[in-house]
């Protein structure tokens, strides 16, 4: 029984690993997915939040009543809303205006102030990364309650969450037994954090890298070029710009997906494992099938499971919507 905890940001965390029946009997590998749908902000993007957060606050750069801003897909978005409301600061979220509805919605409803940038890349100033730096500069002096620029793109806290968290949770519920471990960069917090935190207990474990298409991380870690080819609708995942959490994390592999192959595996998960999840987790875990066919049957190949389904209902669990993008659908949603 996991014990009561006295607030939302103490709720962050710990959530339990989910072996992947399908994925593991496919491979002869045992095969699992840390289940972060389940924090209380609903994405494993909570855990950024809060570390984001208190380390605001340790080094004074905030009070009751004071302003964070960050440039988001949405879920860091939400975690930095929900731990703000319950520890009395304010948000301002720029986000794509491409993300998905759900998550826009969810960010309204816990009062964020919301500002929507068109779907530009980093090079042109109205990017929502890009809006949110300017917005952070030209308001600081006016916050008299301080002003927050959480910046999970090259904020260390980010990637020290899943160091001092996520990285020895796996370590602890796996018992050591791992052997390699794989998911998708949206900042490289996760690969960042986890990979190291894993690699300090045995230097022998496996990072693998699960990128979309239209993103530029696979070909630098294989060459150190950023280049890519094509697109993905997959949310919160996909870089194209060498950030500071990346340029630290180790890689030892490197697994393309498409978003047809993602797709195919999230369908089967929730029609035949009871598992609905978001994109990313698609991605991940044809990685992770990936990874463990090249490393053999008996080894333990650890992902995660980024955030829950419904976030993206109108999305990749839309017939209409992957119609039109020329994607498979759920085959009992006709
Ligand atoms: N999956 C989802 C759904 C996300 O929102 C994010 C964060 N943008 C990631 C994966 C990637 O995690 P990270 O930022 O730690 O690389």
């Amino acid at each position: 029984m996991t014990s009561s905890v006295q607030n939302f940001t103490d709720a962050v965390g710990n959530t339990p690993l989910i072996r992947l029946r399908k994925a593991s009997e496919l491979t002869g590998c045992e095969i699992y997915g840390k289940a972060e749908f389940l924090n209380p902000g609903g994405s494993i993007k909570d855990r950024a939040a809060k570390q984001i957060i208190l380390e605001g606050e340790k080094n004074n750069e905030i009070e009751k009543g004071g302003l964070i801003i960050e440039g988001t897909g949405g879920n860091t978005g939400i975690g930095l809303a929900l731990v703000a409301n319950s520890r009395g600061y304010r948000t301002l979220i720029t986000i794509p205006i491409n993300q998905s509805d759900e998550k826009k919605d969810m960010l309204r409803l816990c009062g964020a102030h919301l500002i929507e940038t068109p779907p530009v890349p980093y090079s042109d100033p109205e990017n929502y990364v890009r809006t949110a730096e300017r917005l952070a500069k030209e308001l600081k002096s006016s916050e008299e309650h301080g002003l927050l620029y959480s910046n999970q793109w090259d904020n260390p806290a980010n990637p020290a969450a899943h160091l001092h968290t996520t990285g020895p949770e796996i370590w602890g519920q796996t018992k050591g037994k791992i052997d390699a471990f794989v998911c998708a960069i949206g900042t490289g917090g996760t690969i960042g954090g986890v990979g190291t935190s894993l690699r300090e207990r045995n230097p022998a474990i496996r990072i693998g890298l699960a990128d979309p298409e239209g993103s530029a991380m696979a070909s630098y870690f294989e060459e150190g070029q950023l280049k890519s080819t094509g697109s993905s609708i997959m949310e919160g995942i996909g870089q194209g710009r060498l950030i500071d959490n990346v340029k630290s994390a180790q890689v030892n592999d490197v697994y393309r997906i498409s978003d047809t192959e993602a797709l195919l595996v999230l369908f089967d998960l929730l029609k035949e494992e009871g598992l609905c999840l978001g994109g990313s987790s698609g991605i991940n875990i044809a990685g992770a099938i990936k990874m463990a066919q090249d490393l053999g049957p008996g080894h333990t190949v650890v992902t995660v499971l980024c955030d829950h389904g419904q976030r993206y209902q109108s999305k990749i669990y839309s017939p209409t919507f992957l119609y039109k993008e020329g994607l498979p659908s759920p085959p009992w949603l006709g």
